[in-house]
């Protein structure tokens, strides 16, 4: 088998492409992003559906009048509607990381889908703690269980640690 070289334009035009970060080598296959992305539209349309509900039991749950000035005067009195509103509140936040998976994947996004985030730009030390087994890539296992995961494993509870 012939190795692949790496092609050189002819010298003196040798000018590096700006605007173009290199990102490190792995991460899943083409036919897992496509399972993925698969998985993410199916979750999409999910989300949708189960917040047009909550929306919908949100504004039963006020009467006739969803005004500002309703909300200030009741607002703390309806435990249900706020309840409503808070998962409402939870399902946009997940639609919006569903949609940035998304856009990752169609190359919308500043990172390659599946590239650790907190883990793209500096490789953890080897013997780091912080540092998962497959970082900067987030691992297969971990994206089919969230697909529209933007951390690994290790990243993602320090941050959850962080916000506690
Ligand atoms: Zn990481």
């Amino acid at each position: 088998m012939p190795s692949r070289r790496e092609e050189k334009p002819p010298s003196g035009t040798a000018t590096p492409r700006k605007g173009r970060r290199r990102f490190p080598r792995g991460g899943p296959t083409k036919d897992e992003v496509k399972k993925l992305r698969e998985a993410l539209l199916v979750l999409r349309a999910s989300i949708l559906e189960s917040s047009r509900k909550l929306a919908d039991e949100a504004l039963k749950g006020s009467g006739q009048d969803f005004s500002v000035d309703h909300m200030a005067d009741h607002g703390t009195d309806n435990f249900e509607q706020d309840f409503s509103l808070s998962l409402l509140e939870g399902e946009t936040e997940l639609f919006r990381e569903i949609q940035r998976a998304i856009d990752k994947i169609d190359g919308k996004g500043d990172l390659p889908y599946a590239l650790c985030e907190n883990c793209a730009d500096e490789q953890p030390a080897e013997d780091s703690p912080e540092r998962c087994g497959t970082c900067p890539w987030i691992p297969l296992g971990r994206l089919e269980a969230v697909p529209y995961a933007r951390l690994c494993v290790v990243q993602q509870e320090l941050e959850e640690e962080g916000q506690a």
